[in-house]
Order: C-alpha cells, then structure tokens, then sequence
C-alpha cells in the first residue's frame, strides 16, 4: 500500500494516556485504571469514583494490597495534604472498593 500523501512526519503520534503514580506502591499508571480519592476545597476526603470532583486528588490501585499500605504508611495523608489518621484512611480505602464495585 502506497500512501505518498501521508508521509511519516506528519503522522499523529499514538495519543497517551494520562498517569498518575499510586500513593500505595509509588508505580504509575494509567490514571484509568487508578482509584481516585479526593481532597475538596472545604477539607473533607472522599473516594471519587467519577475522577471528576474538584479538589486536591490522589490516586492509588484498586488491589488491596495498594490500599491498605496507602492508608497505614500515611502515603494518603501525605498525597493530599490531609491528616486522615489510618481509621480515617481504612474508611476511605473500603469506600473505595465499595465505589469500584458498584462501578463495575
Ligand atoms: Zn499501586
């Protein structure tokens, strides 16, 4: 196939996805595939299934293992500016596996 027209400076290069790095095992990844918990500008912390509420967000994978060390390391707390505490922390995680869950 011949394809003079298009030549190869001008091909779009393959569009990327945004990452984010997991505050549970400091790796990045596609912020698609992130969990994200949120920080709003009046100081409450939530999970944000959506990915769309404004504020301060952190991101961390859905697996239980990126949970748990996200909320006992304080790596969260620290993400956000925030201070959880880790029954604050453990709170937020549950909410978002509950959050995933019903998303999926
Ligand atoms: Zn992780």
């Amino acid at each position: 196939m011949v394809r003079r027209r298009h030549p190869p400076d001008r091909v779009m290069p393959a569009r990327r996805q945004p990452e984010r790095t997991c505050v549970g095992c400091r790796a990045k990844d596609r912020k698609a595939t992130l969990l994200r918990v949120v920080r709003r500008p009046d100081g409450t912390v939530e999970a944000d299934p959506t990915g769309r509420v404004a504020g301060r967000g952190a991101y961390v994978h859905p697996v239980a293992g990126c949970l748990e060390r996200a909320a006992r390391t304080g790596a969260l707390d620290r993400a956000l500016k925030a201070t959880l505490g880790r029954a604050e922390a453990a709170r937020l995680m549950h909410d978002l596996m509950m959050a995933r869950g019903e998303m999926a």
